[in-house]
């Protein structure tokens, strides 16, 4: 076994300035500014994890992580705009504005054989909260990319665990034992995923084998820590690419089992599924807004629609009803896996509920639709149905059409006519919407 957890031995390899492409207009001047201050005080100071990472492979990184030796109090007394947030673990919190520098003091893992009280049964981590030196804390660090030091004191690059190499390969490798490192958190399997995905680079064998073994464990994690960990799977650009991922290694089944249950006979849904990820991942490239709750409405979709279909043979109501009450018993069983907020759920709810309502196109009722809350959201929902072939086209260039219109121009468009005389000079029956489509 190699690299079975234990402390460094011998010091880091260091990249010197000159052999590395991290440059210093990558670092925002805020994280720069902690570092400077750090450092003419006396205290080592790095920039460590995700922003060395992805200056590495040359994306722009977005927020800044510090180790250093100094502890919280000491942080605390550099920085008049600094906060120590954390009771188990302090961290110190340096605010410029809107951006928050994290200084985090080097800690000791926590993945020693010997120490017992360290894990609880399953090895999962329940102490983290010893100060350390440099060599302790690379070894609490999840993988070899994650690992690296941005030495502010001459710009070099510390890495103890081959780190650098695994970037230039692009591969995920755990630092440590794979087996153990991830029973110690079971997260770290999304991560691995979430990283692989972003960085375009592969799973390391090793981490793959242990994931396969392991995937279970998620079951284990507190609901609202997979709320974060979801978000960040599926808002960060990636989607598509990390949810073909997370399927091939049944992470998905643990995160969403009901949804993935539809997966199996339903290749359609899964078309529907990636369709929304893809439009995700467009929206998030160019920079404009994602909520979650467009996608959880997405997941939910195949399965709300089965519960609905059962829920209206045991008693009568309309099929946006047997919807909302689907979704609802839906959002409320996913709370044990992956808890969501009830802000999310309640749109949610909302916009599958809305979705039959497309089809009426007659009457006031149907042209109320342009005028509910929820409208942009089910509208963008259903034309994400049409665009894979689930939802009438004709149907959706209505929508569309309508609009763009006067409001005299819809009234005529949903044929309400507001002078009954008229319609009698016309000779025209009154029409009612489509009898059994809308709720
Ligand atoms: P990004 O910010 O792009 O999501 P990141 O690598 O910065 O990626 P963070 O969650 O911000 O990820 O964590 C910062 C660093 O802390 C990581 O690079 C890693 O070294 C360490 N870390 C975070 N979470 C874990 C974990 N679950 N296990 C071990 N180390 C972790
Ligand atoms: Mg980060």
């Amino acid at each position: 076994m190699k690299n079975s957890g234990k402390p460094a031995s011998k010091g880091p390899k260091i990249i010197p300035r000159s052999a590395h492409g991290v440059s210093r207009d990558e670092v925002s001047k805020s994280a720069l500014k902690v570092l400077y201050r750090l450092h003419k005080s006396g205290y080592q100071a790095f920039l460590v994890g995700g922003c060395v990472r992805d200056a590495l492979v040359g994306l722009h990184p977005k927020d800044f992580d510090v180790a250093t030796d100094a502890t919280p109090d000491e942080v605390r007394a550099l920085f008049s705009n600094c906060r120590l947030i954390g009771r188990r673990f302090r961290l110190a919190h340096v605010r410029f504005g809107r951006e928050i520098i994290e200084v985090a003091t080097f800690r000791a893992a926590a993945n020693h054989a010997d120490d017992d009280h360290a894990h609880d049964d399953e090895g999962r981590i329940i102490r983290d909260n010893v100060y350390g030196s440099i060599e302790e804390d690379v070894w609490r660090r999840d993988f070899t990319c994650n690992a690296l030091y941005y030495n502010i004191a001459d710009h070099s690059i510390w890495d103890f665990v081959g780190g650098a190499e695994d970037v230039k390969q692009k591969h995920i490798v755990l630092i440590g034992d794979a087996d153990q490192r991830l029973r110690e958190d079971p997260v770290r399997m999304l991560r691995a995923v979430r990283f692989a995905a972003k960085l375009e680079f592969t799973v390391d064998e090793s981490v793959s084998k242990a994931i396969r073994n392991n995937v279970e464990l998620l079951a284990n994690v507190p609901a609202a820590r997979l709320f974060d960990e979801f978000l960040k799977l599926f808002q960060a650009g990636h989607a598509e690419r990390t949810f073909d991922m997370l399927r091939e290694y049944g992470l998905f089944a643990q995160l969403f089992p009901a949804v993935d249950q539809e997966f199996a006979g339903d290749e359609a849904f899964a078309d529907f599924v990636r369709a929304a990820l893809r439009n995700t991942d467009k929206r998030v490239d160019a920079g404009k807004s994602v909520t979650p709750m467009f996608l959880l409405g997405v997941f939910f979709w195949a399965p709300a629609r089965r519960l609905a279909a059962i829920r209206r043979s045991e008693e009568k109501m309309s099929e946006s009803q047997a919807l909302s009450l689907a979704s609802y018993e839906l959002a409320g069983q996913q709370q044990r896996r992956v808890s969501i907020p009830r802000r999310f759920t309640v749109p949610m709810r909302e916009m599958i509920a809305l979705q039959p309502r497309f089809t009426a196109t007659r009457g006031k009722r149907a042209m109320n639709l342009l005028n509910h809350r929820r409208f942009r959201a089910a509208y963008d929902f259903m034309m994400l149905l049409a665009e894979v072939g689930q939802f009438d086209h004709e149907l959706a260039r209505f929508w569309t059409d309508v609009q763009e219109r006067s409001p005299d121009d819809r009234a005529e468009a949903f044929q309400i006519h507001r002078n009954p005389r008229a319609r009698r000079r016309s000779g025209r029956r009154k029409r009612r919407p489509k009898a059994g489509q809308s709720s």
